[in-house]
């Protein structure tokens, strides 16, 4: 299996997905056989999986697409990784990402840009650019990414695969590098339902070193068409209109799909969504500014010298973080100031808050609500990177359910022809809290 996936991987890479590869790798795998010869029986034995390149695995770099962090090597394994090995999953490498998971095409890591396999023109989507390449392109059956405010679904729908955002706390945090923490979530990238529930019942579970872990044992399956009969599915009304024709028509052809299956499908308005951008990055870069402080060149990664630590500091910062990055971590830092914290901070707690009512509200009459993942397919590279707010637009459909801290999947439903070109579109489901097994139950009857 790892040799076939290191030729794919080796034919791939012009894609750029990939930051490094494991050299660990053959020395996991024989272990792994070991084991099956003394008659254990393994989940996920011998497969090989690729990870987010902000996920921790001992003796690996771990870079997070940045060149303050090029030369970080673990010293430990995230609690993703240990589950992982225990399963028996091979990691065959780290995958490129937008530096330290902030942005929404992966065209801002260090390592360059990731192109997306349908159009190299065109971006995989971001921040988990990469681990979605690795699946789309068939370098390994699965994935990881992070999902802090659409990740893993937005370029899962743009690349044309499955992409899972769960529920805040179902997956550990530890050994992921933080973004915002409060948002942050790991999930699986997959070409199956099937694939996505083998994965989630070996990553999801109770971790005491995330004091935010819940303890919900994962009991995952991919449903069939049965379990759709008699489902409530709502569309949200605000998600409706700004849609490219062809998000619109795959939304209606998965909604004709549900409705022959027997659900049935209304219309729900969640009003509060349509602040959701604004207080997602009133939220986030605040956190970002704050889990960012630690990366000064005197404990982690790279350090520029100077006669005074002060300015070797300032020089390293300089230096190691990119543009996007140093523009969160300024307004985050406005946006905590004494003076300005009630009007914006405070603000967007309170935006968050009446989200999160807004939803439950919603699920008291459906069972999931449904939107596109995106109001487009997979834009042209550089045609978002000099507009930062063009770039954060693209989000308007995820960033609420981090915000509400909700499971959320994103689901290959068909194509748009742009230019002649042939591009997947994606349609997000949302459960409420703790639910997330519904969405891969779901996702297999639609299969
Ligand atoms: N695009 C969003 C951002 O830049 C979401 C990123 C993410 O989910 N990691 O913050």
């Amino acid at each position: 299996l790892l040799g076939a996936a290191r030729a794919r991987v080796e034919a791939a890479r012009a894609l750029n997905a990939l930051i490094s590869l494991n050299d660990r790798a053959d020395e996991q795998a024989a272990r792994v056989q070991a084991r099956l010869d003394a008659g254990e029986s393994l989940p996920l034995a011998g497969v090989p999986i690729i990870l987010k390149d902000n996920i921790n695995v001992t003796g690996t770099r771990t870079t997070c697409g940045s060149r303050i962090l090029a030369n970080y090597v673990s010293p430990y394994d995230a609690a993703v990784t240990e589950r992982l090995h225990q399963a028996g999953a091979v990691i065959l490498g780290k995958a490129n990402m937008d530096e330290f998971a902030m942005g929404s095409s992966t065209e801002s890591s260090a390592s360059g840009p990731t192109l997306n396999p349908w159009d190299p023109a065109r971006v995989p989507g971001g921040s988990s650019g990469g681990s979605a390449v690795a699946v789309a392109a068939n370098l390994t059956p699965v994935s990881l990414g992070s999902d802090t405010g659409g990740s893993v679904r937005q370029p899962a729908a743009f690349t044309g695969i499955y992409g899972l955002k769960p529920t805040y706390g179902r997956v550990s945090r530890y050994g992921l590098v933080a973004y915002a923490s409060s948002l942050d979530q790991i999930g699986p990238f997959a070409r199956s339902a099937a694939d996505l529930a083998l994965l989630m019942n070996v990553i999801a579970g109770h971790d005491p070193r995330d004091a935010t872990s819940l303890d919900a044992p994962p009991a995952f399956h991919a449903g069939t068409p049965d379990d759709l009969r008699g489902l409530r599915v709502g569309v949200i009304r605000e998600s409706l209109g700004g849609n490219t024709p062809g998000v619109e028509a795959v939304l209606q052809t998965t909604l004709d799909a549900l409705r022959a299956a027997g659900a049935s499908i209304s219309e729900v308005g969640v009003p509060s969504v349509r602040h959701a951008i604004a207080a997602y990055y009133l939220i986030a870069t605040p956190e970002a500014s704050s889990n960012l402080a630690r990366y000064d060149g005197m404990v982690y990664g790279e350090r520029v010298p100077a006669p005074d630590v002060a300015h070797s500091m300032t020089l390293t910062r300089e230096h190691g973080f990119g543009r996007e990055v140093q523009r969160r971590i300024m307004l985050g830092t406005y946006a905590l100031s004494s003076g300005y914290y009630d009007a914006y901070y405070s603000k967007a707690m309170k935006v968050r808050r009446l989200i999160a009512q807004d939803f439950a509200r919603a699920f008291a009459d459906v069972d999931v609500l449904v939107t596109p993942t995106s109001p487009f397919p997979a834009f042209r590279r550089g045609e978002k990177t000099s507009d930062p707010l063009a770039m954060y637009a693209a989000d308007v459909d995820t960033v609420a359910v981090n915000l509400a801290g909700l499971p959320a999947l994103s689901v290959p439903a068909g194509f748009e022809t742009v230019d002649g070109m042939r591009l997947p579109i994606g349609i997000q489901f949302i459960a409420p809290a703790l639910q997330d097994e519904r969405l891969v139950n779901l996702a297999g009857g639609l299969e």
